[in-house]
């Protein structure tokens, strides 16, 4: 049962869209903000302490379905790993038989472990829906991406019709009852026919893709040759009369009708500082959306190049946070992934850092009117951490320089988990 009102007050409260607040309140009303401001002398229903009230946290890529890939002996192997190597492990084992009902118990476990990590909006890619359920039920945001994916012409179709018939089962009332969109995610260039990107453009709906992931896929796209030609041989999925869109992985989406449609493009640390224009938010046709979602612990676990996301920023594209799954990476926190980036990258200001978590995943996910940040007006869409002992000239050190664990989580208002749940 929702209650009326509450108040938040802790020893910092980050709005994102303004600058942190020493000795913060926010005040919730019938599930929205109604304020946020600093205590003055105020009190509040409860006392968070020595803690920060973020907004929710929004994971911009992941993959709900999937579990660790762990070898015979119970660990990840070594990093770096070639990525296409681990392509032909996370196909190992869906081969080897990973039933539906396997993939339901990771969802469930998966979606769990994110919201206790603070996430209150998903952007979750599935395999024709499987995930929907789940969410739909869970206190939590999302736009569930069902995928698609084949070179050759009977897989693709195969895909498709599954992903469609998904689709055709959600209503729109269902989506808003569930604070849930249904969208398409043709799966990468190397692996998804031409047509099955356009039928997706056609489709109207939210789009994402893997775009520019890895250097085999430029080698493919430019040669139809490469390690990925082999692995897809190896396979049996690789289609000798299969034609590239174009030699650049942003032609798949900016060629022709693909250009109309929201793409969130997840990882796209391969694409050409040259195409950065087409990823800025003017630059797309009708007001569509583009943007990058960055996975900083995957890219390094596959010793990719140096992401271009401080490029990108600068060139006005809008970079948002994926964990990206737990097959690539070792927790599905937003806040792990920004603290991982932070520890490689101090100059990148904590308070643009803690905005990419948050406000661009929003934006990206057509969300930022509803959450993102601490405003009145918007879903209480919450994050409570615990803090450090110390004092920081830049407090957004105390979120970004720590260990410290989401204590809890709010969506719409309620304490969806941690130790004030039931107060
Ligand atoms: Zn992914």
């Amino acid at each position: 049962m929702r209650r009326g009102t509450l108040s938040l007050r802790a020893r910092y409260v980050f709005p994102v869209d303004g600058p942190p607040i020493a000795d913060g309140v926010v005040a919730i009303q019938d599930g929205r903000i109604a304020r946020v401001g600093p205590a003055n002398e105020r009190t509040a229903d409860l006392d968070l302490g020595n803690a920060a009230i973020i907004p929710g946290l929004v994971n911009a890529h992941t993959h709900l379905e999937l579990g660790s890939l762990t070898d015979d002996d119970g660990a990840l192997p070594a990093a770096p790993e070639n990525e296409v190597e681990w392509l032909r492990r996370v196909m190992a084992q869906r081969r080897s038989g990973s039933s539906e009902e396997a993939y339901r118990a990771n969802v469930a476990r998966n979606l769990r472990a994110a919201i206790e990590a603070g996430t209150t909006l998903v952007a979750d890619t599935t395999t024709a829906g499987l995930s929907w359920d789940a969410i739909a039920e869970a206190p939590v945001r999302a736009v569930v991406f069902a995928e698609v994916l084949g070179l050759k012409r009977y897989r693709g179709l195969q895909t498709n019709d599954a992903a469609w018939r998904w689709l055709g089962s959600i209503t729109p009332e269902a989506q808003v009852a569930a604070n849930a969109r249904v969208g398409l995610s043709p799966h990468a260039p190397y692996s998804t026919a031409e047509w099955l990107y356009h039928s997706a453009a056609a489709s109207r709906l939210p789009l994402s893709t893997h775009l520019a992931e890895m250097p085999e896929e430029l080698e493919l796209l430019e040669t139809r040759d490469g390690p990925l030609r082999r692995y897809l041989e190896e396979l049996g999925a690789w289609d000798d009369d299969w034609e590239p869109i174009g030699p650049r992985p942003s032609d798949y989406i900016r060629k022709g009708d693909l250009r109309h449609a929201d793409w969130l493009v997840a990882h796209g640390t391969y694409i050409e500082p040259s195409e950065f224009w087409q990823l800025r938010p003017e630059a797309s046709s009708n007001g569509h959306r583009v943007a990058v979602a960055f996975c900083p612990r995957t890219n390094a676990r596959f010793g990719h190049d140096a992401h271009p996301y401080r490029t990108l920023l600068e060139k006005g594209a809008i970079v948002c946070l994926g964990t990206d799954s737990l097959a690539s990476s070792p927790s599905l926190g937003v806040l792990d992934e920004a603290r991982f980036l932070h520890a490689r990258d101090d100059s990148l200001s904590g308070e643009l850092l803690l905005t990419m978590a948050t406000l661009f995943g929003a934006w990206a996910l057509r969300a930022e009117t509803t959450t993102g940040t601490i405003r009145p007006g918007k879903s209480a869409d919450l994050a409570v951490v615990r803090l450090p002992d110390r004092d920081e000239a830049d407090p957004h050190r105390l979120l970004l320089e720590s260990d410290e664990p989401v204590l809890a989580t709010l969506f719409e208002g309620d304490f969806v988990s941690g130790p004030w749940q039931e107060t």
